[in-house]
């Protein structure tokens, strides 16, 4: 998404491609600082208990009312794991255990990257929170598969399910060229 201010003194900014640079970055007319826009890190978890799979159902936008696996933006000062798990906490208030990466997502379209692991419930707790609808464990054939929020978030599950079934799970990297609908609404991707 393009930006229109200038971060640091709110001047207004134009697209040009900097000297020794070869991409358009915002640039401030005033005080002449170089934007730079570079893809975000999403990180996320599957979580199995005796069987099932946990998927909450957004209560925010973009994809509200669909199914995902507990997933968002990487914080400042965080690992990736330690991201997966805090986002997990804050959609379904799940502990989890034997937290192992599952895979790395391109999401070409959307400008971001996806680190997705697989973990353990630890204990029997989850509930929908301010950031989730709905909250269930689910069998695999019952996944709600024409409702789920993210074209990544689908291809990891899929491979989940079917690595489940063989108890060998793989690292994988993919990249996602398959957009969502609703992804070109302003405003998604900036926190
Ligand atoms: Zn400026």
């Amino acid at each position: 998404m393009k930006i229109k201010f200038c971060n640091y003194c709110g001047g207004d900014v134009e697209y040009k491609i900097p000297a020794s640079d070869d991409h358009e970055r915002a640039i401030c007319t005033e005080c002449k600082a170089i934007h730079y826009q570079n893809p975000k890190i999403i990180t996320g978890v599957i979580i199995e208990h005796e069987g099932k799979i946990l998927l909450a159902k957004r209560a925010i936008e973009p994809r509200y009312g669909t199914w995902t696996i507990p997933a968002g933006f990487m914080e400042l000062d965080e690992t990736v794991q330690a991201g997966a798990v805090r986002e997990c906490f804050e959609e379904t208030e799940a502990m989890l255990k034997n937290v192992k990466l599952f895979g790395v997502y391109n999401t070409i379209t959307n400008s971001q990257v996806y680190t997705i692991f697989r973990a353990q419930l630890d204990g029997e707790h989850f509930k929908a929170t301010t950031e989730s609808l709905d909250v269930q464990l689910f069998n695999h054939e019952d996944i709600p598969w024409d409702n789920i929020a993210f074209p990544c978030v689908e291809s990891a599950l899929k491979r989940f399910v079917k690595e489940m079934q063989t108890e060998f799970f793989t690292i994988a990297l993919e990249d996602i060229h398959e957009d969502f609908e609703g992804s070109r609404k302003e405003g998604y991707f900036d926190s």
